[in-house]
């Protein structure tokens, strides 16, 4: 039997491989080591985030166990002695996905923002990752709702309004870069600070564009 087509059947997984470094590490480096490494901006974790993907733990003597990746990268559940990340199961959607990714320079470098996106029609469902804003991927999961319930599953899918594909991204990025919270004093309200202005900006960009490419 001849090795599965990964990049086919995993399309966000493939662009965040494709993503991950100079050609020297993307020759050697691995899912494993990427997940275990746990770095916020390893560019596989928001695709495995997105995707629900879970862990087959390898323990000593053939011990097995399965836990969600999210467990992991949150620190819920750890690796004991003797374990190993010794498969990753994700679900296959049959269904268009993109991963996007801003550094901030030309060339191959680390993400100051990265976004997948996996869309689920079985269950009309958008699934949408962020990675390298927080320690861990996260899920913006009301913008996930608000965008899935727009989308015209049993039609054209690609004919959502421009408008709706901005309005994600505004909602996907004041998710992830919330405002900061009122002084309890009553006084004026702080002002997100340019750089996070910046940064919500970019995830804005890229949960538009990447909602555009799975939809297209
Ligand atoms: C110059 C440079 C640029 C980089 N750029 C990027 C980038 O753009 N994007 C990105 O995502 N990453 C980047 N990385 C980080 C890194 O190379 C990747 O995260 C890579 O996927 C790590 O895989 P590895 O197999 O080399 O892990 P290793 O470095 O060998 O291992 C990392 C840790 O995980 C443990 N480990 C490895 N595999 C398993 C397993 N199966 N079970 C349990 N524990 C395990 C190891 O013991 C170790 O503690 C970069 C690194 C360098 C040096």
């Amino acid at each position: 039997m001849g090795r599965p087509d990964f990049a086919a059947l995993i399309p966000a997984l493939a662009a965040a491989a494709r993503a991950a470094g100079p050609p020297q590490i993307r020759n050697a480096g691995t899912l494993g080591g990427n997940i275990v490494s746990n770095a916020p901006t390893g560019d596989a974790l928001p695709v495995l985030a997105a995707l629900e993907a879970t862990l087959v733990i390898a323990g000593p003597e053939g011990a097995r166990r399965e836990i969600p990746v999210s467990h992991l990268l949150a620190g819920v559940e750890m690796l004991r002695p003797g374990e190993l990340v010794g498969f990753v199961r994700v679900p296959l959607l049959h269904a268009p996905q993109a991963f996007l990714k801003a550094t901030g320079r030309t060339g191959p470098g680390r993400a100051t923002a990265s976004v997948a996106i996996v869309l689920d029609p079985a269950r009309r469902g958008v699934r949408c990752a962020v990675g390298a804003v927080a320690p861990m991927p996260l899920r913006p999961l009301e913008a996930e709702r608000w965008v899935a319930s727009l989308i015209d599953w049993d039609g054209d899918r690609g004919h959502l309004d421009p408008q709706v594909s901005t309005a994600f991204g505004e909602y996907v990025a004041a998710a992830c870069i919330p405002d900061p919270p009122p002084p309890e004093d009553g006084s004026d309200p702080v002002p997100l600070p340019p750089a996070a202005i910046h940064l919500r900006r970019t995830v804005a960009a890229l949960a538009r564009r990447a909602l555009g490419r799975a939809l297209a």
